[in-house]
């Protein structure tokens, strides 16, 4: 958090994550409002800042998606105050659109758009560079190294979106969100909210054909005053001490680069050129030190951005130099960089030799010590009771009826329901998307169709899905696992949990009132852990014509735990009857609880982990299992 051990004063210095520092930049900025959808790896960020709302006097929530966040942060910028939202890459694509006009107006107050990227998928369905979203709707894109940079940057990106009267993007990535850093405080600038009277500029904010014809000729006529803006910045450290070869680099890939240079101590001198503005490029320092080159390389996290945009610039010179990366295969492409991949490709364009191999020989012996864990629902996860029914629906329906059932997945916890024991998913993209693919597949075939949704991912994206597939007749059932919390980020509230971020309590937003409202005629609320019932109503709903919707409701075991320490109380644990187990393997084959393991020829509840969901109990065929004590 930014307050660590009473100290958060100017001068002070506190180690923080790289997301907690961008919260710290944004309060020093006087932020007025913060707004966000959970997301790995961007969710400390809005954490951060809901956390000291109130004492710091701004509002900050959880939106229901990015594109309203967006929205609502525009029009607080358009009442000249300061805005932050922030998201994970993935975001960025939902508010491409209001984004793409809203850009023709421009922006009054300072509007700081976060996004955080996640190279290599640790947490994430795609990799994706958000930098090219700077490129493709004219406004700048500042990439921090470390936590210090984090704030820094931050906090000039309000000042320079006011100063452009435009959004400014500043891109993260997940080892600078989720590294920690010494970072040095500065004065925070707090401004209290403050109700002011919204200024008419309809030909500037009501935009239509001819209006948005000339505002596009505003924004292409702003880019000079960005690129003045660039050529100046602090954050561009271009200093060319004469070196013929240079490593031209920015964000996290810097810091790779520093320590490589560090460790490889090259005979030949070389320059390390940090940008920090990566879009749009300093074009008049960039050329001045391409002119005296012979060599670049450039380092960069995720795609080739700025080496395409470093070859535009080279292209005018009349001698430009050979510039090496990721397109030419001189730089790791695809997955992230790491210290070693740098390294070896620094070594190779100096002709050096530093042994990687042997830090990868060190690190496959670390492989093979560390005993091999998947992801795994945890014990009494309502969503692994869920998936135990759903694939005994999937074994019974290819046996009795020789029919094969599609599912589709969505993002969450649940998505984890494709692994085994379950094996349940056949086609898994975005936030909502199961809905509109299951829709195509039940439109041209006979297969039964199961989608199945979050209640988190459902308020986010899937009630479109939802409308549209009622309203255009398709046969499918509709399953949404409603944990009431969006889990998967960290126990982040919904609409449906009555609870804003900042702690407040607020209208519990009912889905079964939505989805009655999109028109659906078979909706079904069941208790996940009653599993027969559960069975019961999706096989009840392959009966009925059109769309059916079954609601498994029970809450996340994580939340349930911290309910019960509140509260001071234990759960009712199980335990397994040895003298009525007969080792048919059921309880651990065809389900999956991490309370559950077998040790030799017995089959063991861990107490400490259990959270007396029962479910095991109604697994078993024969009664082995019961209540402790
Ligand atoms: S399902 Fe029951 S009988 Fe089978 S191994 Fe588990 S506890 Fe024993
Ligand atoms: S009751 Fe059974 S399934 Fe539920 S948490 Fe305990 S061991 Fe796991």
């Amino acid at each position: 958090v930014v307050k660590r051990n009473g100290k958060d004063a100017d001068g002070d210095r506190i180690m923080m994550l790289g997301n907690e520092a961008i919260a710290r930049g944004a309060i020093e900025a006087g932020v007025q409002f913060a707004a966000a959808y959970p997301g790995t790896p961007a969710t400390d960020i809005l954490e951060t800042l809901a956390g000291f709302s109130k004492e710091h006097k701004f509002h900050a929530e959880w939106s229901v998606n990015e594109k309203v966040a967006f929205e609502k942060a525009m029009g607080v910028s358009l009442l000249n105050l300061r805005a932050i939202i922030s998201m994970k890459h993935a975001g960025m694509n939902w508010i491409a659109d209001p984004l793409s006009v809203s850009v023709l107006g421009g922006t009054r107050g300072g509007l700081v758009i976060v996004t955080a990227d996640d190279p290599n998928c640790h947490s994430s369905a795609n990799e994706q560079d958000n930098r090219f979203y700077g490129m493709f709707f004219k406004i700048p894109v500042l990439e921090p190294s470390d936590p210090q940079e984090a704030k820094e940057m931050t906090r000039e990106a309000f000042e320079l979106s006011e100063r452009i009267s435009l959004p400014v993007i500043l891109r993260s990535v997940t080892r600078v969100s989720h590294s920690r850093g010494d970072v040095l405080m500065g004065e925070i600038t707090q401004k209290a909210r403050k109700r002011v009277a919204f200024e008419e500029d309809p030909a500037r904010f009501y935009l239509t054909t001819s209006r948005s014809l000339s505002r596009h000729f505003w924004l292409i006529q702003q880019q000079e005053a960005i690129k003045k803006e660039v050529e100046s910045s602090p954050f561009n450290q271009l200093a060319h001490q004469g070196e013929k070869t240079v490593l031209f680099t920015s964000g996290i890939a810097y810091t790779y680069v520093k320590e490589a240079i560090k460790l490889l101590n090259p005979t030949e001198k070389v320059g390390i050129l940090k940008i920090g503005i990566v879009y749009p490029l300093p074009a008049l320092h960039v050329k001045k030190v391409l002119e005296k080159v012979d060599l670049v390389l450039v380092v960069e996290e995720g795609d080739p951005f700025m080496e395409m945009n470093l070859k535009a610039i080279a292209s005018e010179l009349e001698k430009p130099p050979r510039i090496l990366g990721k397109m030419s295969g001189h730089v790791r492409y695809g997955g992230e960089l790491t210290i070693d991949s740098v390294i070896e490709s620094i070594s190779d364009l100096l002709h050096l030799s530093f042994p990687t191999q042997k830090n990868q020989k060190n690190i496959q012996e670390a492989e093979k010590l560390i005993p091999p864990r998947t992801t795994t629902f945890c014990a009494g996860c309502p969503h692994s009771a869920t998936f135990y029914v759903l694939s005994k629906i999937q074994k019974d329906m290819a046996k009795k009826m020789k029919q094969k059932v599609v599912f589709l997945g969505d993002i969450g916890c649940y998505s984890m329901g494709n692994q085994p024991p379950y094996k349940i998913g056949d086609v898994k993209y975005s936030m909502g998307a199961g809905i509109g693919v299951a829709e195509g597949i039940a439109e041209f075939s006979d297969h039964k169709v199961i989608a199945l949704i979050g209640d988190g991912t459902f308020y986010h994206a899937g009630f479109p899905g939802l409308l549209n597939a009622v309203y255009n007749g398709s046969n499918l059932t509709l399953v949404i696992l409603d944990n009431s919390i969006t889990a998967m980020t960290g126990m982040q509230p919904t609409p449906g949990t009555g609870m804003t971020a900042m702690g407040v309590k607020t209208t519990t937003v009912r889905m079964e009132e939505i989805i009655k409202g999109c028109g659906v005629e078979y909706l079904e609320v069941v208790d996940s852990f009653d599993i027969k019932r559960l069975e019961e109503k999706i096989l009840d709903s392959f009966e009925h014509r059109g769309v059916s919707v079954v609601i498994a409701r029970n809450l996340c075991a994580i939340e349930l735990k911290r309910e019960l320490q509140k509260a001071g109380k234990k759960p009712a644990v199980y335990r397994v009857n040895k003298d009525l187990c007969k080792k048919c393997l059921l309880c651990l084959k065809s389900f999956s609880c991490p309370a559950i393991s077998q040790s030799a020829d017995t089959i063991l509840i861990d107490e400490s982990l259990c959270l007396g969901c029962g479910v095991c109990q109604k697994v078993c065929p024969s009664e082995a299992i019961e209540l402790s004590g």
